[in-house]
């Protein structure tokens, strides 16, 4: 555990979500602070540092030569997917703590060479999934566990966004295969994917996936996916994703004795309405929601000042990349997978 806290926290990546979303939440967390921002381009690191107050800038090799590395205990990655594992490795090596974004990494084999490198250099590894954070979404695994539907029979979950019709680049690392891993699966799926799991409190054991390849500008990537997860119990999950369908934001679990659903789920703090219908009556029910990426910040800040055990860790993140390798198995040969 870090002695007393603050956790001080290196940043890497400087794109949207870091400096607009991460370090702010940070400012505003109690048991957190950015001591050290890292970036491709050192103009970029130093703009950063002197804009939200940080006293290190650094560059990616800089920081892979272990720099400024007494001015920070834990480390935030939010580059793109397929560079979270050099990063982790350095950080494993320094000994530094990691929160890293979701997805874990770019597949399943990156993804286990990501926990591997933390159990080998005996630092933490917590995947960034914020629906284990969000209150909403937890009240809803708590009441789903506690029998308030039955038993539950399926999930159904949707995150979409027409990147296309919002007119952005085609140009960029989210439809570039090498760093994305995959399309909307790895960025967008992987909610309703990773939300079933947490609602469920189970893995599935078994996949069937339909993909629909995108334009040429996606360079093979699917624009589409829908899914299928089999649980153990015999709860399944029905999910989609796509680049080019227009705000699909839902999460729905399905019980023997009633239904809940939430709308807009997975957007950073979206303003959230849960449903629940039972015994043919249906209430709606608004949960006030904290900032969900505070509550993140300051939760696996706890977890390393207390030494509690922090989730989601990067087993349960490596989960999500073998059963989306799987999911692409499946979309490739039109079967189901064992898992
Ligand atoms: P952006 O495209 O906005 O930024 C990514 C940044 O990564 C770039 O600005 C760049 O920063 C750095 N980078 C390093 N190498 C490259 C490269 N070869 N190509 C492009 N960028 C590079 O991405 P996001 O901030 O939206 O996403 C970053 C990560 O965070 C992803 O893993 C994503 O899945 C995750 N994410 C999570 C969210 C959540 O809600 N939890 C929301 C959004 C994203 P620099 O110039 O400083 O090196």
């Amino acid at each position: 555990p870090v002695d007393g806290g603050p956790v001080r926290f290196a940043v890497l990546g400087l794109g949207w979500f870091a400096p607009d979303v991460a370090i702010p939440a940070i400012e505003a967390s109690d048991y957190c602070e950015t001591t050290v921002v890292v970036s491709g381009g050192r103009e970029k690191a130093e703009r950063v540092a002197d804009e939200k107050g940080v006293a290190h800038a650094l560059t990616y090799d800089d920081y892979a030569d272990g720099e400024a590395s007494d001015a920070y205990d834990a480390v935030y990655v939010c580059t793109p997917n397929a560079l979270h594992l050099p990063h982790v490795e350095t950080a494993a090596e320094l000994g530094k703590d990691v929160l890293c974004e979701k997805p874990l990494e770019a597949n399943g084999e990156r993804a286990r060479k990501c926990v591997e490198a933390c159990e080998d250099g005996g630092v933490e590894l917590m995947t960034a999934y914020r629906m284990h954070t969000t209150r909403s979404i937890r009240w809803v695994r708590d009441v789903v566990q506690d029998g308030a539907i039955g038993d539950p029979v399926h999930t159904r979950g949707a995150f979409s966004y027409n990147l296309i019709a919002a007119g952005e680049s085609m140009d960029q690392w989210r439809l570039n295969p090498d760093l994305a891993g995959g399309g909307p699966l790895m960025d967008l799926g992987v909610y309703p994917l990773n939300t079933s799991r947490f609602v469920l409190d189970a893995d599935p054991e078994a996949v069937h996936a339909t993909t629909v390849e995108g334009p040429p500008e996606f360079d093979g990537l699917e624009k589409y996916v829908a899914f299928t997860m089999e649980f153990p119990d015999g709860a399944v999950a029905e999910c989609d994703s796509g680049y080019q369908v227009a705000g699909d934001n839902y999460f729905e679990v399905g019980g023997t004795h009633g239904r809940i659903r939430v709308d807009v789920p997975f957007n950073v703090d979206a303003d959230r309405t849960i449903t629940v219908s039972t015994g043919g009556e249906e209430q709606t029910v608004t949960v006030e929601e904290p900032s969900e990426m505070v509550e993140e910040f300051d939760y696996f800040a706890t977890g390393l000042l207390t030494d509690m055990a922090i989730g989601p860790d990067g087993q349960h993140g490596y989960e999500d990349m073998r059963i989306a390798d799987a999911i692409y198995e499946s979309g490739e040969s039109g079967g189901r997978i064992e898992l």
